[in-house]
C-alpha cells in the first residue's frame, strides 16, 4: 500500500465581530449551526482531517479568534506558520465589508510565504441565506472587488449549509497543497 503524506495546514479565521467565524468553522467541521455561540476569549482552533487523495491525509487547523476582533489586529503569535486564511464579512452589514481590507492588511503586514509572496485568502460573503436582508445590490462587484485587492477567491456562504462552506475551503486547498 502507498504511503500517504500528512500534510498540516493553518488556516486563519478573520473578520469582524458577529460575521459568522465560529458558525462557518463549526458547520465545517461539525456539521452544525446554532444561534448561541458563546464570544470566548481567546484563541481557539477546529481541527478537520480529509482524507484528500489516495497520497494525502490534510489536517486542516481552521483558526478563530474570539473577543479580539474589536482590536481590529490580531498579534504576530496567532499569525505565525499560517499559510493561507478565509477573511469572512456579513453579506447584511455594510460595516463588516468594508472592513475586509483592513484584515487582510493586518495579515498581510503580519505573514507571508517564504518567497515573500502574500499567503492565499479567500473571501467569503457570509449569511447568504439572509440575502433578501442584504445589500447585495450595494455591493462592489465582489469578483472585481477580490481580483484587484489579491484574494484567490470569494464565495458566498451560509452557515446553514454544509456545502457552500466545502467548496469554499477546498478552493484554498487545492491551492495550499500546490504551494506547499
Ligand atoms: P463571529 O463573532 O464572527 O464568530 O460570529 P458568530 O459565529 O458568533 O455568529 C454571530 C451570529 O450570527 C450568531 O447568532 C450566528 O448564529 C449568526 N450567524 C452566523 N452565520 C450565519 C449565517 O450564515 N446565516 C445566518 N442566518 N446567521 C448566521
Ligand atoms: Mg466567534
Amino acid at each position: 500500500m502507498m504511503q500517504q503524506h500528512e500534510r498540516l495546514l493553518k488556516v486563519l479565521v478573520i473578520g469582524d465581530l458577529g460575521v459568522g467565524k465560529t458558525s462557518v468553522i463549526k458547520r465545517y467541521v461539525h456539521q452544525v449551526f446554532s444561534q448561541h455561540y458563546r464570544a470566548t476569549i481567546g484563541v481557539d482552533f477546529a481541527l478537520k482531517v480529509l482524507n484528500w487523495d489516495h497520497k494525502t491525509v490534510v489536517r486542516l487547523q481552521l483558526w478563530d479568534i474570539a473577543g479580539q476582533e474589536r482590536y481590529g489586529n490580531m498579534t504576530r503569535v496567532y499569525y505565525r506558520e499560517a499559510v493561507g486564511a478565509l477573511v469572512v464579512f456579513d453579506m447584511t452589514r455594510l460595516s463588516t465589508f468594508q472592513a475586509v481590507l483592513k484584515w487582510k492588511g493586518d495579515l498581510d503586514s503580519k505573514v507571508a510565504l517564504s518567497n515573500g509572496r502574500s499567503v492565499p485568502v479567500v473571501l467569503l460573503a457570509n449569511k447568504c441565506d439572509q440575502r433578501r436582508h442584504g445589500l447585495c445590490p450595494k455591493l462592489p462587484k465582489l469578483e472585481n472587488f477580490s481580483r484587484e485587492y489579491g484574494f484567490v477567491g470569494w464565495y458566498e456562504t451560509s452557515a446553514k449549509s454544509t456545502m457552500k462552506m466545502a467548496t469554499a475551503v477546498k478552493i484554498l486547498i487545492n491551492l495550499l497543497l500546490i504551494l506547499h
